[in-house]
């Protein structure tokens, strides 16, 4: 087969939801699977519903989730312009085709595509049986839409309307034409639209592309597809909430893919190796917060340490919790021991504002839990104390230090861990503490130490 090329064409005339993140995300997946390419067209002949911003937004969640294109705005290509607002004159002259042909003809004012072949009157029952007959096949590419919805349209139908403006079906058809796209993967919103592009490819004689149609994203709780009013529904929310991109990449692929091992955190550079369109889950997808967020925390563990403080910084001295001259080393060396456990970056300030400043906040719950596990924490605190103000600052000293308290008292070293980790902190729980009391510091833990004994 020639070289594989696929578009994303949305239209700017809304934010970005994470349903049009999917379709442009697979798109891309199968370019770069393939070695095809990947371009990116802008749809905006609707001028009314266009903006500026929405273009701005499409692009940087581009930009952000990592989709280069190969052709489109920004950087043009052979079968430029990439936005359909450019392109009218081509979209004339391909309708004077048509006309020329016989196979488009004007009627009040519009332009009518003629078809050929039987009519219906009865098309509307006709079309939703074909989609349903749709649904219930098996999703694989080579199995053509087409043979299974082409009688579905059958009344002739407008391309050009009568202000003069070009309907979507028809520069749809012609861009994919021109721009030689050779599988057209997107929203199963357009799958009643298809019977009517494989009529215009007809009409111009030319071979239709393979179509793959992926199943809608359906809401958390409830039959509904996603709307962009649903809370997690707009990359933008992502963005705020400092989401990793390439969490949220990771995320978008698996709603309605999986991979063949069943391991579903992984750099990209392996989805792309593994990444099948014939292996897109045929039935809706459901979008799944807490799996978003469970997929983002993995991500944030495995990044290597240098990353994961370029990632934590901006957060971190935008609130203040560190100066913007904090060494790399020193932040490295604090972010290293709580890495493991941090679940998003949104949490990182308050999960270790207490590494800088003896203000931290006392978290109220962990305060009413204290006494709970280990009896009265003053009282440990201060059975603590002298063992370890005469401690070595490394882990293995500072367990020893634990242990050798908790024979003395008759206790055991963990009855310890709450009081001391609450005295330092102000949090019930966190990272291991044997290693925050070694990055925080003697004179710093102890001192604080001293203060809840008194
Ligand atoms: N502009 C259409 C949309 O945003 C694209 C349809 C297609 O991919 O063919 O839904």
């Amino acid at each position: 087969m020639s070289q594989v090329r696929v578009r994303f064409a949305p239209s700017p005339t809304g934010f970005f939801h994470i349903g049009s993140a999917r379709t442009a995300l697979f798109n891309w997946l199968y370019a770069r699977h393939t070695g095809g390419k990947f371009i990116l067209r802008i749809e905006d002949t609707d001028k009314e519903r266009n903006s500026e911003a929405f273009l701005k937004i499409i692009l940087d969640s581009m930009h952000w989730l990592g989709m280069d294109w190969d052709e489109g705005p920004e950087i043009g290509g052979d079968f430029g312009p990439y936005f359909q607002s450019q392109r009218t004159e081509l979209y004339r002259a391909k309708l004077k085709e048509l006309a020329d042909k016989g196979r488009a003809y004007e009627k009040d004012g519009a332009w009518w595509l003629r078809l050929e072949g039987a009519r219906s009157t009865v098309f509307d029952d006709h079309l939703k049986k074909e989609i349903e007959k749709v649904e219930a096949a098996p999703m694989v590419l080579e199995d053509l839409v087409r043979g299974r919805v082409e009688r579905a349209e059958d009344r002739d139908f407008v391309l050009f309307r009568s202000n003069g403006e070009p309907v979507f079906h028809f520069v749809n058809v012609v861009d994919d034409i021109e721009m030689k796209i050779t599988h057209v993967i997107r929203g199963e919103d357009h799958l009643s639209n298809t019977s009517k592009h494989l009529e215009i490819f007809k009409a111009f004689g030319v071979t239709p592309p393979l179509y793959a149609h992926i199943p809608l994203i359906l809401k958390t709780d409830g039959p509904g597809k996603m709307s962009k009013r649903d809370r997690g529904a707009l990359i933008e929310e992502y963005q705020q909430r400092r989401y990793l991109p390439a969490a949220v990449r990771n995320y978008l692929c698996l709603l309605g893919w999986t991979p063949a091992d069943g391991k579903e955190v992984m750099p990209i550079e392996e989805i792309v190796r593994q990444f099948e369109i014939s292996a897109v889950h045929q039935s809706n997808a459901r979008f799944d917060e807490r799996k978003m967020s469970h997929v983002n925390a993995q991500t944030l563990r495995l990044l290597p340490p240098a990353e994961f403080a370029a990632v934590a910084r901006p957060i971190l001295t935008e609130t203040g919790v560190v100066h913007a001259d904090i060494s790399d080393a020193r932040l490295t060396e604090v972010l290293g021991i709580v890495q493991e456990k941090v679940v998003s970056v949104e949490h990182l300030p308050e999960f270790l504002a207490f590494f800088f400043t003896d203000k931290f906040n006392q978290d109220e719950n962990a305060l009413a839990n204290l006494s709970k596990k280990g009896g009265d924490p003053v009282a440990r605190v201060r059975e603590l104390l002298p063992t370890l103000t005469a401690a070595a600052w490394e882990e293995t000293a500072l367990e020893a230090a634990f242990t050798a308290v908790g024979v003395t008292h008759g206790r055991k070293p963990t009855d310890y861990f709450a009081p001391i980790r609450y005295a330092i902190s102000g949090q019930g729980g966190g990272a291991h503490l044997l290693g925050v009391l070694r990055v925080l510091g003697r004179d710093t833990t102890l001192a604080r130490l001293q203060a809840f004994a008194a």
